[in-house]
Formats: C-alpha cells, structure tokens, sequence
C-alpha cells in the first residue's frame, strides 16, 4: 500500500497538479472502485470512519483531476454525474433493474465508421451504452 501511495503521488505529480489530501484520497478512492460514483457516493466513502471531507473539496478536487485527464465524466443518466478513473476508450453497460454501470472493453465490438455520419455531422469520437440486466439482477 505504501508502494502505490508513493506511485499515486508521482502519478498526479507528472499531471502537474498539486497533491493535496483531498485529491489524493479522492483518486484513490475512484481507483478501487469500478461502479462508477457520484461525487455525492465517493464523499460518503471517504467520511465513512469520521468527516474528512466536504462536498466542496471532493467536487474541486474532481475538478482538478478531470482537467489533468485523470479522471472522467460518465453522463448516462438525466442530471447525474457519475465519475470513472478508467480513462482508456471503453464502453457501458447499465443494468436497467438496479443501475449498475460496469465498463465494458472497447473492443468488444467492431469499431463504427463515423465518416459514414451525414456530412453535416463531425464525428469526432463515440461511446457504446448497453442497457439490460446485470447477473446480480437476473
Ligand atoms: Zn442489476
Ligand atoms: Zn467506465
């Protein structure tokens, strides 16, 4: 554990941001987990054992790392902002009975030609969301 704190460290420092507790532990935090949570679910993880953190750092510091391209937005729901430090090209699934979203990879399926787009769309790049029922649900 004391490795990989050490290599989170160099990570965001190579980002050039400044490593503050609040970023730190919510990255570590977005990287032991692959449910894909609310800014609102990572701070109640992180208060789990007494308050650390408000809404405000967790937000500024999902901020911060998603401008470094640490960290992305998954918008698959109206109004809900889910995070994902899987930062390489891949695909959802959300299940449509307990909305779980799980990370499917990218090449899973043949890859979709956007130059095939009506020209008065520039495709630039695209993302596949699958609903249906996860195992847990079935
Ligand atoms: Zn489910
Ligand atoms: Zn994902």
């Amino acid at each position: 554990m004391q490795k990989q704190a050490e290599d989170l460290v160099k990570l965001l420092k190579s980002k050039g941001l400044r490593v503050t507790p609040q970023r730190f532990s919510v990255y570590a935090n977005l990287l032991t987990r692959y449910d894909h949570p609310t800014a609102d679910q990572i701070l109640s993880d992180l208060n789990r054992h007494g308050p650390t953190s408000s809404q405000a750092t967790v937000y500024s510091a999902l901020q911060a790392l998603r401008e470094v391209g640490l960290v992305r937005e998954v918008l698959l729901e109206e109004g809900i902002c889910r995070y994902d430090a899987n930062v390489a090209r891949h695909h959802h699934f959300r299940c449509r009975c307990c909305g779980t979203i799980q990370d499917i990879p990218w090449d899973t399926f043949e890859p979709l030609d956007l130059n095939r787009l009506p020209s008065s769309m520039q495709g630039e790049s695209y993302e596949v969301t699958v609903y249906g029922v996860c195992d847990r649900c079935q």
